[in-house]
């Protein structure tokens, strides 16, 4: 386990800050063969402890994963079995997880710094589908779950035993999670689910989903219930890996229910309490979302500095243009002062406070600034940048979903707008 390797690695040093974008011949002074950056210590949250979590972490990227990225992106599907195995039996699927199921039993902070370095994965699909593992499937089971229930799929989930997904959205309702259909409906012990599912990442390979279905007729905050669904049940039909523009190692599911029966005691928590764990869920899977953005969008202002750096354009390298290198500086500049306001929403978090409004900026931010870091970096890569062959494209290709999947921009303006109190009450279109 992590603790274990966590002691092992006590004799490893601290990282070090590398400020060596700019030389003024404009070359990198270290040319690193490494694929991850390491950006040191921050001391804001983290301590020695982060460090080595990361570092044991950078390892297992470095040796078993960026490695198989490319192919995996060509072949649409990254093995997540494998792969969740190799984490799991390091620890780092159960890092906040009470330790009585195989968990760490770590504060949030140590979640953050976990999803901050599988940034370090060169695609964002990758890190997508081991979040939706940690922090979107299991957050509302390790909480509010029966013993039974996380004995079951809790600790496979922490071990790397079982793969998991997240099923909220649906082909009729994405950013109003309250209007989705999927009906859990009581028969005999049972529920009898019907209905479907969209935009499922892992929906392909997982064994088990946290489903989020209507179990009852009242008002759409209080009838709606999470039942954790074993994917390998009869009346469930994965109809498609969906085919993106990005985040092409992550598959993602279009999947059918059809009369599926499950035990009722295979619900989380309280019945009709659903959409409100949900709601707690999301507080927790968009700050892992923001952490995994930030070495991406540091790693390609790092690249292009390189590149510029030594491509030569009218007698001189394109980065010694002032618009370039200013741009860059605007760029990294922008991504600090996002890493400060994640860290002290973080921080926040930890100490027990509601930072549905923080974690909300965040997001919005996170989606904004990878668009628009993936998108000025991409420029000054000229052609080099319009092909598969460069991290650029792949970057401006995948953090595209940031500002859509779990909670659009416009769905984080509007809770943003709800705690200014400017959201205005319209009446719904009756549909
Ligand atoms: C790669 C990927 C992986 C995903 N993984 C999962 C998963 O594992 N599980 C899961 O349940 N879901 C998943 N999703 C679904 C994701 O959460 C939804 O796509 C997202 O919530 C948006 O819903 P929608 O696509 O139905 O867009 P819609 O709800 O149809 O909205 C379309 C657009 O309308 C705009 N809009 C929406 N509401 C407002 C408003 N109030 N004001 C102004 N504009 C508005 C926004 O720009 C939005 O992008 C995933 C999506 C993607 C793309």
């Amino acid at each position: 386990m992590l603790t274990k390797s966590l002691s092992a690695l006590k004799h490893i040093s601290r990282g070090v800050r590398h400020f060596n974008i700019r030389t003024p011949s404009f070359v990198p002074a270290e040319t690193s063969t490494s694929s991850c950056i390491d950006l040191g210590v921050d001391e804001s949250i983290y301590n020695e402890d982060h460090t080595q979590l990361r570092q044991a972490l950078r390892k297992i990227i470095e040796k078993e994963i960026n490695p198989h990225v490319d192919q995996w992106e060509s072949e649409k599907q990254f093995p997540a079995h494998k792969v969740f195995k190799l984490l799991g039996d390091a620890g780092f699927l159960g890092v906040t997880k009470p330790k009585e199921y195989g968990g760490l039993g770590l504060d949030y902070s140590y979640g953050v710094a976990v999803a901050e370095e599988l940034g370090n994965i060169n695609c964002v699909g990758i890190p997508m589908a081991i979040g939706v593992q940690t922090d979107m499937a299991t957050p509302a089971l390790a909480r509010f779950g029966s013993d039974k229930l996380k004995e079951e799929f809790l600790v496979p989930a922490i071990a790397g035993d079982m793969v998991s997904c997240i099923g909220v959205s649906e082909s009729g309702a994405g950013s109003d999670v309250a209007s989705i259909r999927t009906t859990a409906v009581k028969k005999e012990g049972d529920y009898i689910i019907n209905g479907g599912k969209m935009w499922i990442t892992n929906g392909c390979q997982a064994d088990w989903m946290c489903l989020l279905a209507n179990t009852g007729e009242g008002p759409s905050h209080q009838n709606k219930s999470l039942v954790i669904l074993p994917m390998n049940l009869p009346g469930i039909h994965v109809a498609r890996n969906i085919d993106k523009l990005g985040c092409h190692s992550s598959d993602t599911a279009e999947i059918y229910f059809e009369d599926v029966r499950v035990p009722q005691s295979h619900l989380i928590g309280e019945e009709g309490m659903g959409f409100t764990y949900q709601m707690l869920q999301f507080q927790e899977e968009r700050l892992w979302g923001c952490a995994a953005a930030l070495l991406p969008m540091q790693k390609i202002i790092r690249q292009t500095a390189e590149y510029s750096g030594h491509r030569i354009a009218f007698g001189r390298p394109i980065l010694a243009n002032q618009t370039v290198h200013f741009k860059l500086a605007e760029l990294e500049s922008e991504v600090e002062c996002y890493r400060s306001l994640l860290y002290r929403t973080v921080a926040m978090y930890v100490e027990g406070n509601d930072v549905t409004k923080f974690a909300s900026m965040c997001k919005l931010k996170g989606g904004r600034l990878s668009r628009q870091v993936s998108d000025s970096c991409l420029q000054f890569w000229g052609g080099m940048g319009f092909t598969q062959d460069v991290l650029v494209s792949r970057f401006y290709r995948d953090c595209r979903v940031m500002s859509i999947g779990g909670g659009a921009d416009e769905v984080m303006l509007s809770i943003i707008c709800k705690y200014m109190n400017i959201l205005p009450n319209l009446p719904k279109q009756k549909t």
